[in-house]
């Protein structure tokens, strides 16, 4: 464990592209100190598409794991009740994380989509924020942070869409958007 005294919670939300990235950079950045690092991923299928920053993150020495992996949005074969599940093995994955005091820096990738889709309810995530260790930093990422959410954090940062080449019908490109 390094030698900081308070953890902070930061969320990067807002409808413009960096949030993920933004946590990965972070990732690195905590890594080139000597910090554990674990990154929990959720609504991201690395089988479909090969998430270039996931494996290099695990070279790292960054402990990666991923729940509720395909999205109904994407995978019509899956029940929200499925994804409930899954996100609540997520989440009891990520107290685990907590108890053990894993690391340094947590991030937990799209875990605002969980809410904003409604397989976790608000509370289960912010009780789950408040068993943090008050040593470890934590970074949330997804559209759509909810209030409160916003509110327990330390730094929010809304990534705000001013153009995106999807609008241009340019869909997610290898290296750039996975
Ligand atoms: P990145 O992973 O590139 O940092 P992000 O985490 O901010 O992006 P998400 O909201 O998680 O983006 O969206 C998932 C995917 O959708 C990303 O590949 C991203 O490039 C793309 N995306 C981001 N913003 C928009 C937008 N405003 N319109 C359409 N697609 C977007
Ligand atoms: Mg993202």
């Amino acid at each position: 464990m390094n030698q900081r005294k308070k953890g902070l919670i930061y969320v990067y939300t807002g409808d413009g592209k960096g949030k993920t990235t933004a946590s990965v950079g972070q990732a690195v950045r905590a890594v080139g100190h000597q910090w554990k690092v674990c990154y929990v991923y959720f609504f991201k299928n690395p089988d479909d598409y090969g998430y270039g920053e996931l494996e290099v993150l695990e070279n790292l020495g960054v402990k990666v794991s991923g729940f509720a992996q395909k999205h109904p949005h994407f995978y019509k074969d899956i029940s929200p009740d499925e994804m409930r599940s899954q996100c609540l093995e997520g989440a009891d994955f990520i107290r685990k994380l907590f108890k053990e005091d894993a690391c340094d820096l947590l991030i937990l990738d799209e875990i605002n989509i969980a809410l904003r889709d409604k397989f976790l309810q608000e509370e289960e995530l912010l009780a789950l924020l408040d068993d943090k260790p008050p040593e470890m930093e934590l970074i949330l990422t997804g559209r759509g942070a909810t209030e409160k959410v916003i509110e327990k954090a330390d730094l929010v940062t809304s990534m705000t869409k001013l153009k995106h080449h999807f609008d241009q019908g340019i869909e997610g490109r290898e290296g750039i958007e996975y």
